[in-house]
């Protein structure tokens, strides 16, 4: 039952919400200080902010009735008075024979848009080399979650699992638009378009409801963040630095284990220049050619911001203590992955200057997309060119290729 004064608030609130006076923005995706504002405003002492933001980005709570931490008869206020938390929610999971999961996660939006988003346990080698698998954190042993295939989404699924205890390593890699207007020609994801930019609540979504699944426990889990799902995070900046402070501030991870990939866009890559270190992910950029006259061909992106100009922005970069700029590299068989290719981006990295890897993938196939996988020899040969070359050169494993989870080949699957 209610108090009688709730009960007047409530009447107030329902003839507003029946008027159309007023919606609620989901609680998910505020920092604790616009929480705080929030309960302000409601009439609540601005420690009910804190209280909010450590249950909904520590504890993981997903409904105002169970954050047990504020009053009960709060919550149920709360609730009467149309605020929700909406965190984006895993409404189908595809789960591969290596053990990789790709989900189906559902935005908060009314538009009720999903995205996809790919837990790779032990990571796809892309860490390596960049300090952040060298931690002495013990090794893995993959949690024990019951094997689901093509979870279909419902009111009673429940995605959350209590994992074992022993910790975990693994990387998740995270979207931040819906599709993508960038059109590299051997993207699956270019196929879609931009159908639109995701809110801060709906990247940093993403994680918490992985986090939450597997039972990650925070500090003492070795769980890396790529931005290298669908999208390019600097055509959606703020809502994307917006989602890192969230995650960093909030959910307690570490930017240091976080990298965002961008195709090269220079403004979006000087605002990230001046981002304060302790709040910046490293920096990754998809180069994926050797040269300009095959990156615009490949990336008609390069036609607006060619290699050179997106060199000269990286370089304002100020690179903490042993970072590395990831140079991210698709070979395309026959297409980028040729020996006098190998020469050509060994000399563009050393003449960079810059403290630099270059991370190789060998295309994944996607249907309608008239590229081909290398031939493993081609692979080694090129990174052995790079590594003689005197450039630190790494192969990522594909992951979850079976089940369209690799790299390159996310494109929203159709709910249901
Ligand atoms: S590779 Fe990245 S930037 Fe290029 S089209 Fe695909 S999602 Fe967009």
């Amino acid at each position: 039952m209610l108090t009688p004064a709730v009960s007047e608030d409530l009447s107030q609130l329902v003839q507003l919400d029946a008027g159309g006076q007023r919606s609620r923005e989901p609680l998910f995706g505020l920092d604790a200080e616009a929480l705080a504002a929030r309960m302000v405003e409601a009439g609540e002492p601005a420690w009910r902010g804190r209280q909010l933001a450590e249950a909904l980005y520590r504890q993981r709570v997903a409904e105002i009735r169970e954050i047990t931490t504020l009053p009960k008869v709060l919550r149920q206020r709360l609730d009467a008075e149309g605020w929700r938390v909406n965190r984006p929610e895993i409404v189908q999971v595809f789960q591969s024979a290596d053990g990789t999961e790709r989900y189906l996660v559902r935005c908060q939006g009314g538009d009720r848009l999903t995205v996809e988003t790919v837990w790779m346990p032990e990571g796809d080698g892309g860490e390596t080399g960049d300090g952040s698998d060298a931690d002495g954190v013990e090794t893995l042993r993959a949690p024990s979650i019951p094997l689901l295939s093509e979870v279909e989404g419902s009111a009673s699924f429940n995605a959350e699992w209590v994992g074992n205890h022993e910790p975990q390593k693994a990387t998740i890699c995270v979207s931040s638009q819906v599709g993508c207007a960038v059109n590299c020609q051997f993207c699956l994801t270019a196929k879609l378009g931009l159908q639109r930019s995701l809110t801060a609540g709906e990247i940093a979504g993403q994680v918490v409801a992985v986090l939450a699944r597997h039972a990650v426990e925070v500090g003492r889990d070795r769980v890396n963040l790529v931005f290298m799902g669908m999208g390019e995070p600097f055509l959606n900046y703020d809502n994307f630095m917006a989602a890192v402070r969230l995650l960093v501030r909030e959910v307690g991870l570490s930017p240091q284990r976080m990298t965002v990939s961008t195709s090269g866009i220079v403004p979006g890559i000087e605002r990230f220049a001046a981002e304060p270190p302790e709040l910046r992910p490293k920096l990754a950029i998809s180069l994926n050619a050797p040269n300009d006259t095959i990156r615009g061909e490949i990336m008609p992106i390069n036609r607006k911001w060619p290699i050179k100009a997106v060199v000269d922005a990286v370089r304002q970069v100020q690179l903490r203590p042993r970072e590395r700029i990831t140079f991210e590299y698709v070979l395309l068989g026959g297409v980028t992955d040729r020996p006098e290719h190998a020469q050509e981006v060994a000399h563009l990295v050393r003449r960079t200057g810059l403290p630099a890897k270059v991370n190789l993938i060998a295309w994944n196939p996607g249907p309608g997309i008239g590229y081909s996988t290398p031939q493993p020899e081609a692979v080694e040969a090129f990174r052995k060119t790079l590594t003689d070359g005197g450039i630190p050169a790494y192969l990522r494993k594909p992951r979850g290729r079976d089940i369209y989870a690799a790299c390159g080949q996310l494109k929203r699957t159709v709910e249901g």
